[in-house]
């Protein structure tokens, strides 16, 4: 068994397809007639927005907009004149077409891959496609048609780029394996719009495996499996069976409210990144959104988006959430997220430093731009402001002092707003654990943010491989501070949510339902599987659970007791 990223659920069984990909090899030649080095990248790189295009087209049709998205953002990309300025300018100094590609691409890749953050280095493996494309088009070498492929076929290869997934026919494509790629790559995503089950990041497997193998992908687990022996298959013949039987259960899911076991409702929002995922979070069947992270918006500009710019994002994603709850969080920059345009002072400890509800109070020309875009978007729906990363209670006056200076000038020229608009916090440090009673004195809900929380708690950076092993939300003591932040918001009389991981945990959700959590906030296509997870407890049954497991002295134990109890 071969273990990788389980980045697309389910089972996959066939017969392997072995991508091999053509050394990218050239001689880095001096070039002299600069001009016509110039005009033959240029002619690559309209080769490269032409197909690209209608590459991002096809999949917009086959797939949907958001996997286009991946796409676009090459054709963005490509034209951003930093790019390809940087590349004429080496061609310009003598070298060749290909070399300046090469370089420039791997400086970009090089500064990317060293972000914590996954989004930032998704970057860095966007633009290794785009390094890779446009030599392939230099060298006049052409991709291998995958559209072919028979049915029951399991797709390996180093990594498969856009130009290759657009090809996949998803009934003929029974799994996907390749050497690199993460949860956030091209791959990950488009496998799992695909519902095409998929392990990533399996170190060296193209040269492990030979065309025409049998192969067993868990895409849930992240194990495969070549050439398996008889028993094995039959299990995973089974397991499949079941995979496809409980995904038939979800959809009677849809359309249904959120209710436990006893009939309690819940509500389940969704966690979204840019105004276009909304779209997503109702397709799924998302009762409004818990978490907007509105630094996407900030990233994925080269500018400070205008107060206007800022206005009309947050405006779509409330008209497409049409009268739903869309709760917005204020820009939640610093740590592992960089703006490069922003400027933000490089810190030992970013971590730990001027981010977040700290770097917005401390640039308040930038803050009041966008608590004025939020607040002229909650003319047109139900909107809700979320700080991120309180500690203590003077942050959540100060930007209440803010928001009302803002209210009065807006009244003082007749701009519309919800005068009602709630102001919550996210409760994800051990501060604002500890303070929970005095913030809910503050704030008009709570939103449990499990992924700092349990960073903060823990005192583990999130990012880190070395101390992974202790960052779970399943620790006492983390479990403890939920418990303790929930009764807070509870005895306060507030909303108290959660849109960190932990919200779509199978193991942790009777737990969240006995202490009385009543908003959860999931990725889009975890909402039908947490609502099946919430239908099958009932408050007795999950206090039951919790009294036993919230005795428990370590992580170990309490997954042990939590994975007995699970209801299948
Ligand atoms: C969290 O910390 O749990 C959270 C939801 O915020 P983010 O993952 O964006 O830090
Ligand atoms: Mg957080």
């Amino acid at each position: 068994m071969y273990q990788g990223i389980a980045a697309s659920r389910g089972i996959g069984i066939g017969s392997i397809c072995l991508i091999v990909e053509h050394e990218l090899k050239y001689d880095a030649v001096k070039i002299t007639d600069i001009e016509a080095e110039k005009a033959r990248f240029q002619k690559a790189v309209t080769r490269f927005t032409e197909t690209t295009s209608a590459m991002a087209e096809d999949i917009r049709k086959r797939i949907g907009p958001k996997e286009a998205e991946i796409l676009e953002g090459h054709l963005v990309m490509i034209s951003d004149p930093t790019m390809s300025g940087e590349m004429e300018k080496m061609i310009a100094t003598g070298q060749c077409a290909e070399a300046s590609v090469e370089a420039v691409c791997d400086m970009f890749i090089g500064m990317f891959s060293k972000m914590d953050d996954d989004m930032m280095r998704q970057r860095a493996s966007d633009i290794s496609d785009i390094k890779t494309s446009l030599l392939k088009i230099l060298l006049g070498v052409e991709d291998i048609d995958i559209s072919k492929v028979a049915p029951g076929t399991i797709l390996v290869a180093r990594d498969l780029t856009p130009s290759m997934t657009s090809q996949i026919v998803r009934e003929n494509v029974a799994g996907i394996i390749t050497e690199i790629g993460g949860k956030t790559s091209h791959s990950a995503i488009l496998a799992r719009a695909l519902e095409i089950p998929a392990v990533l990041s399996v170190p060296g497997i193209t040269a492990l495996v030979r065309d025409k193998d049998t192969a067993i992908v868990d895409g849930t687990e992240g194990d495969i499996y070549i050439n398996p022996e008889g028993d094995v298959l039959t299990k995973y013949i089974r397991k499949r069976e079941e995979f496809i039987r409980k995904q038939e259960e979800l959809k009677h899911f849809l359309g249904k409210p959120t209710l436990t076991a006893d009939g309690k409702k819940l509500d389940l929002f969704c966690n979204i990144g840019t105004p276009k995922d909304a779209r997503k979070a109702i397709e799924c069947d998302g009762e409004g959104i818990g978490l907007f992270r509105s630094e996407f918006l900030f990233m994925d500009n080269n500018h400070l988006p205008t107060e206007d710019e800022q206005f009309e994002a947050y405006k779509e994603a409330v008209e497409i959430m049409k009268g739903h709850t869309v709760i917005i969080r204020t820009l939640d920059i610093g740590g592992d997220k960089d703006i490069p345009y922003l400027h933000m002072q490089k810190e030992d400890n970013p971590f730990l430093g001027f981010r977040a509800v700290r770097y917005c109070l401390g640039n308040p020309d930038t803050y009041q731009l966008q608590l004025r875009a939020i607040l002229r978007a909650s003319a047109f729906g139900k909107v809700k402001i979320m700080l991120p990363l309180v500690t203590c209670v003077e942050e959540i006056r100060s930007v209440r002092k803010m928001i009302s200076e803002i209210k009065a000038d807006f009244d003082a020229r007749k701009i519309a707003y919800d005068p009602a608009i709630e102001i919550g916090c996210m409760i994800e440090t051990a501060s604002a654990s500890l303070i929970a009673d005095l913030l809910a004195k503050e704030a008009d809900f709570f939103s449990i943010g499990t992924n700092d929380l349990t960073q903060y708690t823990m005192s583990v950076d999130r990012g880190n491989a070395n101390v992974a092993y202790l960052y779970s939300a399943f620790q006492p003591s983390v479990l403890r501070s939920i418990r303790h932040i929930i009764e807070c918001g509870n005895a306060a009389g507030i909303p108290v949510g959660m849109c960190g991981e932990a919200a779509a945990d199978p193991l942790m959700i009777p737990l969240l339902i006995s202490f009385g959590l009543e908003e959860y906030s999931v990725n889009p296509v975890l909402v039908l599987t947490a609502r099946c997870i919430i239908s099958k407890w009932t408050k007795s049954e999950a206090d039951a659970l919790a009294e036993q497991v919230m005795s428990l002295s370590t992580e170990a134990e309490v997954v042990s007791a939590l994975k007995a109890a699970a209801k299948d």
